[in-house]
């Protein structure tokens, strides 16, 4: 088999797409007509192979397990997210159980705790956008890529996704995306396959270093023993236990700003120059990626959802964090990103975490919200985007598709420095660059805090086990290594790899 590439019309990539084996597709914007570049697989004599035998070579049990027996070694799990799922699936592969531990629920249950956060009825600080079942991974956007191709094998990890039940597309498409709509029943049947093959599940268990363990539930276990850490960025109860135990962790780069929304035909216009309904229909709401830098510290946009919602992304009582996702059709009228700027914190870890904690509490303080009883308000301050640039309260908000509401604040004059000069400057390159995009019809949201993990817990390169604990294996967002879905998923593997090759030398 081989490959070629060609650049079609998105009408007839649709039927190429429909009648042969795609190996890999992009958008090509930058033109007035827009493209998209295909990568066909060709068989010995150069013709298109057809859709039918398509994935042959894709084996769907792309997880192999071995048969567990009551004599098979045990390795722990801290946190169901990506990194949590994939190292238990590939445990699994080398004869070790898994058993997990979530301090949040099964899906189903979480669903309605999401959807009480967005009618402003209350935060669950165990169960929220970030706690659960599938972690920040399950209302997620669900866009599959990640920047870095050292961290191992990502068509693996698109692989097993489609697996458990992602469409053909995540195995081709340049920047593939899920949808929060899919998440749930993708993550629910790996947590069944989990379990079906000899792993345990248990939810609603906040586990804390070194009284919950291994050892109260198998007490036959060995006395050394492994406990994969996938907490995530937002267990700051977690992280402080970790500290007061001596667990050796440190302050790092990281990036905080604010959400931005436009409407979604703005964007259109601006990024596919004056596009056709029919070339939306095809290929898309358009996304976009914008990066400046000021005075040495970058100013981007990350995380960017083409027909997406903004959400209440906090796991915190009385605090304003914000994050976005999109449903698989991508079709709701908004286009939001985080618009983030470049931070090194001074300090220790606990340092930067209780700086964004504060940050977080103004936030939820300028959005107007209250605590009444158990019920923690999630309204967020918002500001039209010019008037941000320009320094001025916005007197009036437009629509927007942050559900629980948004309360009119100066984030010009509360966002801390560098976040706020960062943002106004990069704001105006942006506007410079692609005309039309600095207008009072976008709005912000306060805070984007939590794009990527302040704190590393530290860990032997090689090995991946704790510098001060070698019996922990910190990985993904939590542990600091890894930001986004697949480059979690991926060290939750490696996490799993180094320890079956301890156990199993
Ligand atoms: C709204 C939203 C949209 C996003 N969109 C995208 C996207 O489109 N693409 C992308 O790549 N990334 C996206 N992300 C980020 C992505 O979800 C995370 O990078 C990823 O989930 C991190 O995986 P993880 O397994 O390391 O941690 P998490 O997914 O955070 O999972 C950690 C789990 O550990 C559990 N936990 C924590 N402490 C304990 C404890 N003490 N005991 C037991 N359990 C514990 C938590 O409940 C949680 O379930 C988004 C995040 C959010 C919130």
């Amino acid at each position: 088999m081989q490959q070629h590439s060609i650049i079609v019309s998105p009408e007839k990539a649709q039927d190429l797409e429909a009648t042969y084996r795609v190996v890999r597709r992009s958008i090509d914007a930058r033109q007035r007509e827009l493209k998209v570049n295909l990568t066909m697989l060709t068989d010995d004599q150069g013709a298109y192979v057809p859709c039918k035998s398509a994935w042959k070579g894709i084996d769907h049990q792309v997880i192999q397990p071995k048969h567990l027996t009551s004599q098979s070694p045990i390795v722990e799990i801290v946190g169901l997210g990506p990194a949590g799922l994939f190292a238990a699936l590939t445990l699994l592969e080398h004869g070790i159980r898994p058993v997990i531990y979530e301090r949040g629920k099964e899906v189903s249950e979480r669903k309605k705790d999401i959807a009480l956060l967005n009618r402003n009825e209350g935060l669950n600080p165990e169960s929220n956008y970030c706690f659960g079942e599938g972690g920040a991974g399950t209302f997620s956007d669900g866009k599959l890529f990640s920047r870095s191709k050292k961290r191992g094998n990502m068509q693996r990890v698109m692989e097993i996704f489609h697996q458990f039940g992602a469409t053909d597309k995540v195995l081709y498409e340049a920047h593939a995306h899920i949808g929060s709509d899919r998440l749930p029943a993708i993550i629910r049947s790996m947590r069944e396959y989990i379990i079906a093959h000899g792993g345990e599940i248990h939810f609603n268990t906040r586990w804390s270093l070194p009284t919950t363990g291994l050892r109260s539930h198998y007490p036959t276990t060995p006395l050394h023993h492994y406990t994969i850490l996938a907490i995530g960025h937002s267990a700051h109860d977690t992280y402080r236990e970790l500290a007061a135990a001596g667990v050796a962790m440190e302050a790092k780069g990281c990036a905080m700003g604010v959400r931005l929304e436009h409407p979604q035909v703005l964007i259109n216009d601006i990024f596919y120059h004056h596009p056709s309904y029919r070339t939306i229909e095809l290929v898309g709401n358009a996304s976009y990626a914008v990066i400046s830098q000021v005075n040495g510290r970058g100013v981007y946009s990350f995380c960017m959802c083409p027909g997406g919602h903004m959400v209440p992304a906090g796991s915190q009582t009385q605090s304003g964090v914000v994050n976005g996702m999109s449903a698989s059709h991508r079709n709701s009228v908004y286009a939001n990103s985080g618009m983030v700027v470049e931070l090194h914190p001074q300090g220790s870890a606990l340092d930067i975490l209780n700086w964004q904690e504060q940050l977080e509490h103004i936030a939820w303080e300028q959005g107007g919200n209250t605590t009444h009883d158990t019920t923690t308000h999630v309204v967020a301050p918002a500001q039209r985007m010019k008037d941000f640039v320009e320094g001025i309260h916005s007197s009036s908000l437009p629509a927007c598709s942050y559900l629980p509401g948004i309360f009119s604040s100066r984030l010009d004059q509360w966002l801390p420095e560098p976040i706020s000069s960062g943002l106004r400057q990069g704001f105006r390159d942006f506007g410079r660059k692609y005309p039309g995009f600095l207008t009072n019809d976008a709005v912000l949201l306060g805070v984007e805090s939590r794009s990527s993990s302040p704190i590393r817990i530290v860990r032997d390169p090689i090995t991946m086990q704790s510098l001060s604990h070698p019996w922990l294996y910190p990985c993904g967002e939590g542990a600091g290594y890894a930001g986004g879905i697949t480059s979690s998923a991926l060290d939750g593997i490696n996490a799993a790899l180094a320890i079956a090759q301890q156990i199993h030398r």
